[in-house]
């Protein structure tokens, strides 16, 4: 309804009531029809292609617009004649094709059809720029794809694509797909049939992202010097099966991101250290890992996501300022130096309080250090733990904690680990879904030294003393006014030099 508004509107404002002469006759003006044409295909760019459809219809000057707009974007809720008419009917029949987009809304759709071939055909003949092909449709990635579209061949021939994306289509042509184009910038294969082999020669390419093709064997990228982000990921489940990735070639490569592929501890050893410009790594699902080793001077980003077969990884990457690791913290599995590293860890699998406490010592040096964990009590040590064992964040200065659920019962008994895990943190952060707030305390910290006769009961013989020695002010912000009096009550009863408790009210 919204839209069918907009469009009458601007039908109405055609008619300018300004000029209006002595006489009281009112001089229309259609200022719409004054527009040069390039913004007029800029504004109807920015409509839903079926809203630009209609736009032609409010002026002469509209219509000759549309006749040479050169974006056709097409959903199968519209007769195929229709789709293939804007190619073919008089006025159209010159149109410049700069972009083609087909794109189904459900599946199960044939598996050819005639007139959407020619369509395609068509397009390249007018030498199409973009071309997007989907028929996959909205559908989840772990449902499957029960009929493809068959490969139109003439798409191998378009030589003056610059952008092209393939969705939900068989190829049957032998085992090896060669695709060969000499002004390809950005290429998307995702979710398509009977690849075997991939062989990407594109001089011009920057980006290459090729994902969930059923038993693809190997992937290979030559003469593509310009290529700066490649994506590949495989099916989920068959990260077991041999795969080859060929990008030895790309040296300019910036950002990788390999997803469910049995690569080697050597692969990734030579590949990142031979890519002098990476920036970011992302390795998910890569199970044959086992002792990971890089050392890269511009790397800023590094993600670690379900590699669940890692017994060591030793970094050195001074510039990295992002780390996310995802999985099961096993004792002394970091060596990593990065001294502004902001690390991210997603808890997973089961582990002993003992083996957590080990694994994070890993992270003490990090500027800051986010948890994320299903439950608090994943991240609430017992006292024994605390008793004889060191703090294994201590100097860290900010610490957040991601909670999927909580008991807010909890809330002091996890601030309370917090504070033995990172002794001394100018900020500690707990967001817990699905409220997804994110509540603070600040804290403030007196000079004097711990040792006071009052200090003699806490803490007794360790040689590192606990926070209670130093919290001079603590500011809370964004909590429940029942957490706030629990927090209040704890840290009076808790702190030894405490002065002063603010609340900052959500
Ligand atoms: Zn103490």
């Amino acid at each position: 309804m919204r839209r069918c508004c907009r469009m009458t509107n601007m039908a109405s404002m055609t008619t300018c009531p300004d000029n209006v002469n002595v006489a009281g006759v009112t001089a229309a003006t259609d200022r719409f029809s004054e527009l040069p044409e390039p913004l007029v295909h800029q504004i109807m760019h920015s409509l839903p292609f079926e809203e630009a459809a209609r736009m032609s219809l409010l002026s002469r000057v509209f219509k000759m617009a549309w006749n040479t707009f050169p974006v056709v974007c097409f959903n199968e809720d519209r007769p195929k004649g229709c789709f293939y008419d804007l190619f073919t009917r008089e006025g159209l029949r010159d149109r410049i094709i700069q972009k083609l987009s087909y794109r189904v809304k459900r599946v199960n759709k044939g598996t050819s059809d005639a007139l959407l071939d020619r369509a395609i055909g068509c397009a390249v003949e007018r030498k199409v720029r973009e071309l997007d092909l989907d028929f996959v449709g909205p559908l989840a990635d772990n449902v499957s794809i029960k009929q493809y579209y068959r490969f139109p061949l003439v798409v191998l021939s378009a030589n003056s694509i610059t952008v092209l994306s393939l969705k939900g289509l068989q190829f049957t042509e032998g085992d090896l797909v060669s695709l060969t184009y000499p002004s390809m910038l950005d290429l998307c294969i995702q979710r398509c049939k009977g690849i075997k082999m991939l062989r990407v020669c594109c001089v011009k390419l920057r980006t290459l992202k090729v994902e969930s093709c059923a038993s693809m064997e190997k992937i290979e990228v030559v003469d593509a010097p310009n290529l700066e982000s490649f994506f590949f990921a495989r099916v989920s489940g068959e990260h077991d099966l041999a795969c080859l990735v060929d990008i030895f070639s790309c040296k300019l490569l910036k950002h990788l991101t390999i997803k469910e592929v049995g690569i080697s501890n050597k692969w990734v050893e030579n590949h990142v250290s031979a890519m002098r410009l990476l920036e970011t790594v992302n390795l998910t699902g890569c199970k044959a890992l086992t002792e990971l080793k890089i050392c890269h001077k511009r790397l800023k980003s590094l993600q670690l996501n379900d590699c669940r077969s890692l017994v060591s990884v030793d970094i050195e990457a001074r510039s990295m300022e992002s780390f996310l690791y995802c999985g099961q913290p096993k004792p002394s599995l970091f060596t990593i130096e990065a001294p502004r590293l902001n690390a991210r860890i997603n808890l997973q699998g089961t582990s002993t309080y003992e083996d957590l406490r080990e694994f994070l010592v890993s992270f003490g040096h990090s500027r800051e250090v986010t948890l994320g964990c299903a439950s608090e009590k994943v991240l609430i040590f017992p006292d024994e733990l605390r008793d004889r064992g060191i703090s294994p964040l201590w100097g860290l200065k900010h610490l957040k904690v991601f909670v999927t659920s909580a008991d807010s019962r909890e809330l002091v008994d996890l601030v309370d680990s917090m504070l033995w895990l990172a002794p001394k943190p100018d900020v500690f952060t707990v967001n817990v879904q699905p409220d997804s707030v994110e509540k603070s305390l600040q804290f403030g910290y007196a000079f004097s030294r711990a040792d006071e006769e009052k200090d003699l009961f806490c803490c007794f013989g360790s040689p590192i003393k606990c926070w209670r020695h130093y919290v001079k002010e603590v500011t809370s912000s964004n909590f429940k006014p029942k957490e706030v009096k629990a927090l209040e009550k704890f840290f009076r009863d808790k702190a030894i030099r405490l002065e002063a408790i603010y609340c900052n009210a959500n």
